[in-house]
């Protein structure tokens, strides 16, 4: 199960708020991107729900329990980071079975995971090589890999593809849709990337200044955007 409930948060840094009593909810098996300008708080957001920064009030509640206080690793969550945050000295077995390993589970668990893992993403042939030795797209599928094997209650992406090229991203896409497709499970994606929004979400939640404009599905945010700055924003796909 992964629905997750935002109640009212708030975060500031400092003196400076950056999100404003925000309210949201992300259905059980929902692909939901956050779009929005650089700076408006997408990372933040997602950091929040990760539990990698504390809420500075309000309420995060994963499945309808309290999750503001739970320390990242016991939330069930997964943030797939960037491919270069893989270790280079490990194998690419190494790296996915990584959290694996800090969790305890047993070994030929493990193996099991590591295995599907590889087939999903195409990777079962490359396992024993490092991470030098594969492509930029190869790289990021060992990231996402690594957040599979946790069997997670949803992924978090924080705009996984924007270090790959213009044709790799497009590739890429299709790829985190069709895992999608086939796991069901909760994705929220954060990018800047109006195409990228309208190609991949269930459902948009477009920001700017920590505010929500709008929230909807990629229709109904092209046909009837709430104000210019979505529309801006949606309605004029590069
Ligand atoms: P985005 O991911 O949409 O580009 P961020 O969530 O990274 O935006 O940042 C939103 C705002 O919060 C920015 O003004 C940024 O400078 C500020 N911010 C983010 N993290 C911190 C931090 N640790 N300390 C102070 N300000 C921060
Ligand atoms: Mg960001």
């Amino acid at each position: 199960m992964g629905k997750i409930t935002l109640e009212k948060v708030t975060k500031s840094f400092g003196d400076v708020n950056v999100i404003p009593p925000l309210d949201l909810t992300i259905e059980d098996g929902e692909f939901c991107v956050f779009v929005g300008p650089s700076g408006c708080g997408k990372s933040t957001l997602l950091r929040l729900i990760a539990g990698l920064e504390d809420i500075s009030s309000g309420a995060i509640k994963i499945d309808g329990n309290d999750a503001s206080n739970t320390p990242p690793a016991k939330r069930g969550l997964a943030m797939v980071f960037q491919s270069y945050a893989l270790y280079p000295h490990m194998s690419v077995r190494k790296n996915i079975a990584f959290p694996m390993k800090m969790a305890g589970v047993p070994q030929e668990e493990q193996d099991k995971r590591i295995a599907a893992a590889a087939k999903a993403l195409n990777l079962t042939d490359y396992l024993d090589r490092r991470p030098g030795q594969l492509s930029g797209g190869q790289r990021q599928r060992v990231a996402i890999g690594r957040a599979i094997v946790r069997e997670p209650a949803a992924f978090l992406f924080d705009e996984p593809l924007s270090n790959l090229d213009a044709a790799l991203r497009v590739g890429m896409r299709m790829e985190i849709g069709e895992l999608h497709a086939k796991l069901q499970t909760t994705m929220i994606y954060v990018t800047h990337d109006q195409v990228e929004a309208m190609t991949m979400a269930d459902k948009i939640v477009v920001l700017r200044a920590g505010n929500i404009e709008q929230v909807g599905s990629p229709l109904e945010l092209y046909r009837a955007p709430r104000n210019l700055f979505v529309a801006g924003f949606i309605g004029s796909p590069k």
